[in-house]
């Protein structure tokens, strides 16, 4: 008799992982109720000849059957219906029938999946991931079903659609790949030349002619193949890691070089991949700015042209009050390939902190993205009309004179405004209040750079959404005017 041996909870086995070709070969599935569904899916999409056995079908089972893209038996299962089959799920919920189809199985040998009865099955269904031809599966051996899930899950947002594309673009030049390196040692150098060239690169970043060229240069000048270096102008967002892009995740994780602001957090820095050089650029006030800024235009050009992938990793997003622009100029008169990952700019991380709906449309009809310093003095006048909301940013020190000047241009006093500092950060506060008041509430509380500020209808809001109190007597984090 075979023993139900599959599991050792003590002493287990590993499971042998397989991938298997099921075009044109039997399944059967027992059960006909949603589980069972998504076993079926996921067989018919191997091209698995699949017939299901239940007294009744869920509708989507029903109308493939309908479409003859599945056979239906809904008599009394008989060890012969296994004839011709070389895998069987058993999904019934019915467990003497489970078992008794697993018994069968086992019987003649057939591997067999009984759903949550791990003792019962000879094999299981993985969480998969897949890419095109490309998939990972995840087993944890019957254990914690819901953990595998998690760790799909994770993989899910690791891997991008870039994957599948690139699996097909091997795929289709498989036959050229092994014309132009016979030898197998020549072949697998070439691939992870590859890999590591460009080519991923620019799949990721949907560029498929440039990726087509980086293909074509790699199998033609194997040589030549050095990886071209390039600049990534990366978003970092407010400070909680957790607002990070998945593209710019994977840009730290890819980086060799990274050069970021001061400001950017260590619980950032520390996702990038752990030999990256890692470069501080930050501005600090006094220094000369636009020495700093030739420093890091200097850098990025020399790191590129190493042949190095350089971060330019920037709070919030790269291209809202920084010099992004500049540095974009710079790498487009230079010929370095580049890109933009954008990230959530200190406006939107401050309303959503605050809870205040910078677009309500029933309070405003515009947002102005504005900041006092530099060029972009504030015109007061043109910002007095009510409905607009500005989210000012870089204002901590010059809350008096903005003021003064949206009043003097004819914004009420009474007009509502938030104060957010370190938007999104533990040690984050905010400060709500008018226009007229917030001034001396600010130097009240002490509020520092970085904050942002929001001024209209808008914010009135945000005394509703962020009245929290903290418990054990700590202080609250938001104050607010009598
Ligand atoms: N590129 C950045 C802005 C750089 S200018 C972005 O898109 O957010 C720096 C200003 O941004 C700061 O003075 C402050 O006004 C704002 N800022 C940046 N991070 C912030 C944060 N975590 N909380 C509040 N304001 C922030």
């Amino acid at each position: 008799m075979v023993t139900h041996a599959s599991i050792d909870n003590a002493n287990p086995a590993p499971l042998f992982p397989l991938f298997a070709d099921l075009r044109g070969r039997g399944v059967l599935v027992v059960g006909g109720c949603d589980v069972a569904r998504r076993k079926v899916e996921a067989l018919l999409a191997t091209g698995a000849e699949v017939t299901v056995a239940a007294p009744v079908l869920d509708p989507a089972l029903r109308q493939w059957a309908g479409q003859g893209r599945l056979h239906h038996r809904g008599d009394v299962f008989a060890p012969a219906w296994l004839d011709h089959v070389v895998l069987v799920v058993a999904a019934s919920h019915d467990r003497a029938l489970d078992r008794m189809v697993a018994e069968a199985a086992r019987a003649r040998g057939i591997l067999v999946n009984v759903v949550d009865d791990t003792e019962a099955s000879t094999f299981h269904m993985p969480a998969t991931v897949r890419r095109g031809r490309l998939q990972v599966a995840v087993s944890s051996g019957g254990a914690a079903p819901v953990l595998a899930r998690r760790v799909r899950e994770k993989l899910e947002a690791d891997l991008d659609g870039s994957f599948g594309v690139l699996t097909e673009l091997l795929a289709r030049e498989r036959a050229r790949i092994r014309w132009c390196f016979p030898q197998a040692g020549k072949r697998r150098r070439f691939f992870e030349r590859l890999l590591d060239g460009d080519l991923p690169r620019l799949l990721r970043a949907g560029d498929e002619a440039g990726a087509k060229i980086a293909f074509e240069r790699a199998l033609n000048e194997p040589d030549a193949m050095a990886q071209r270096g390039s600049v990534a102008l990366v978003g970092a967002g407010p400070g909680d890691p957790g607002l990070l892009t998945l593209k710019a995740l994977r840009a730290l994780q890819d980086a060799d070089v990274i050069l970021h602001d001061r400001l950017i957090g260590p619980d950032i820095l520390e996702l990038a991949r752990r030999d990256a050089e890692r470069i501080s650029v930050g501005k600090r006030v006094g220094e000369d700015h636009d020495a700093t800024q030739a420093r890091i235009h200097a850098l990025m050009l020399q790191h590129a042209r190493a042949g190095q992938r350089v971060v330019r990793l920037q709070g919030g997003d790269p291209l809202v009050f920084g010099r992004g622009g500049e540095e974009l100029d710079f790498l487009r008169a230079h010929g370095i390939a580049h890109e933009v990952i954008p990230g959530v700019t200190a406006a939107i991380a401050g309303a959503a902190a605050a809870g205040v709906p910078l677009t309500d449309r029933r309070h405003a009809r515009s947002v102005t993205l504005l900041s006092p310093r530099g060029q972009t003095r504030v015109d007061g006048e043109s910002l007095a009309a009510p409905g607009q909301t500005l989210a000012i940013y870089m204002g901590v020190g010059e809350l008096d004179a903005l003021s003064r000047s949206l009043i003097a241009g004819g914004r009420e006093a009474g007009t509502p405004c938030v104060l957010v500092e370190n938007a999104s950060l533990p040690r984050q506060r905010t400060l709500a209040g008018t226009l007229a008041e917030l001034p001396a509430l600010a130097r009240e509380h002490g509020i520092r750079a970085p904050a942002l500020l929001i001024v209209g209808e808008v914010a009135a809001q945000a005394q509703r959404a962020t009245r929290v109190e903290r418990c054990r007597g700590e202080p609250s984090p938001v104050a607010h005017a009598a």
